[in-house]
């Protein structure tokens, strides 16, 4: 490995540094499992597209079904997350399909 790669590789694990401390500000606040008092690991999901609805039958009814997530099966969006191990609970943030349009709260 020559200079100019090992340089790239140190600014690419910088930047990967740089976007987690961004993505995990506010979850990071998140110290226990809100359900079992486990420990959560911090990582991504990654979706091509979700929908919320408010009850399980939602597609049943016109206007209950709301985009959460932008569909995109070729670039797929990635949400900072919590997951516990021990009760298979999982929260993430999505914070930027906010910003970016897809949900109107
Ligand atoms: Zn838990």
């Amino acid at each position: 490995m020559n200079e100019k790669e090992r340089k790239e590789i140190e600014d690419h694990i910088e930047k990967d540094r740089e976007e987690h401390e961004r993505d995990f500000f506010d979850l990071s606040k998140i110290k226990k499992c809100p359900r079992c008092g486990g420990e959560f690991d911090e990582g991504y999901i990654v979706i091509n597209a979700s929908t919320w609805s408010e009850n399980r039958f939602g597609w049943v009814y016109a206007g209950l079904k709301k985009p959460l997530t932008k569909p995109g099966v070729l670039n797929p969006s990635q949400f900072p997350a919590l997951r516990c191990r021990k009760c298979h609970f999982v929260t993430f943030d999505y914070t930027s399909e906010v910003e970016r349009g897809t949900v109107k709260e």
